[in-house]
């Protein structure tokens, strides 16, 4: 097996990042709502050989085609939890905020990525609505919902900190990019697959049986994680493969051959 990844590039891709709204009450702003973006995403996409660019979540859903067409991948970033009427359900008393608004867009530009061939990363609540636009569900609250004896997923210890186990199905590209068998990763999500979508794989895994990352089988590159490995490059170096391997597909590089 050969890994092609780490080949130095000409022609950095350019990879769009969803972002969200907050309410914030500093000084300048009177309360105005501003976009939000965790710098680490911006920084693991530099580190992996990509070009950032931030996406606000649009109102006009018409603009949505053209956003596709100016990038080179998608990286749906993390945030609030996903409006269960989404995938049918009623709201659980554990449900917390939603934002209709970045549903609404993700879910389309999504369909509009996959459309144009685009590759799509997904980190936390991008594993979670990617899941949902390809027809799947959720736990809205993982503690009240998911059967069994589970594990610590809202960790109190800092972003960097791996704190569970994730078991990686040997062969599936998660595995393969990661090199490994098994990673210790961070967690810091309430919500998580129930029902997995058609055309979507599991492949990784906590040892609770919650669904730590999952893939599409083919050509293009469409993938999630549930963990938050831009929080994890300078404290384990293994996490950055997942954005320079997204980078090279989203750079037309094939990552195995
Ligand atoms: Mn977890």
């Amino acid at each position: 097996m050969c890994y092609n990844i780490f080949m130095k590039k000409s022609n950095k891709p350019i990879i769009g990042l969803t972002s969200h709204s907050i309410s914030t009450t500093i000084a300048d702003s009177l309360g105005t709502n501003k976009l939000c973006l965790n710098e680490d995403y911006i920084r693991s996409v530099e580190l992996g050989g990509g070009i950032p660019i931030i996406l606000p979540a649009i109102h006009e859903l018409s603009g949505v085609a053209r956003y596709v067409t100016l990038i080179d991948g998608l990286l749906l970033t993390g945030g609030d939890d996903v409006d269960p009427l989404l995938y049918g359900e009623e709201p659980s008393p554990k449900l917390m905020a939603t934002k209709p608004e970045r549903d609404r867009f993700e879910l389309a530009i999504i369909r509009e990525a996959l459309k144009q061939s685009k590759p799509i990363f997904g980190i936390c609540r991008g594993l979670q609505i990617l899941n949902v636009a390809l027809g799947g569900s959720l736990f809205q609250d993982i503690p009240s919902e998911a059967p069994g004896k589970l594990l610590l997923h809202r960790q109190l210890s800092k972003e960097s900190v791996a704190t569970h186990s994730v078991d990686l199905l040997p062969g599936s590209k998660l595995g393969r990019i990661l090199q490994e068998k098994s990673v210790a990763t961070n967690s810091f999500h309430h919500q998580a697959i129930k029902k997995l979508a058609p055309g979507l794989t599991a492949t990784a895994f906590s040892r609770d049986g919650i669904i730590e990352g999952i893939e599409m089988a083919g050509n293009l590159f469409v993938a999630g994680v549930q963990w938050h490995p831009e929080c994890m490059v300078s404290s384990d170096p293994k996490m950055l493969r997942l954005f320079t391997a997204f980078s090279a597909v989203c750079a037309g590089e094939e990552l195995f051959s």
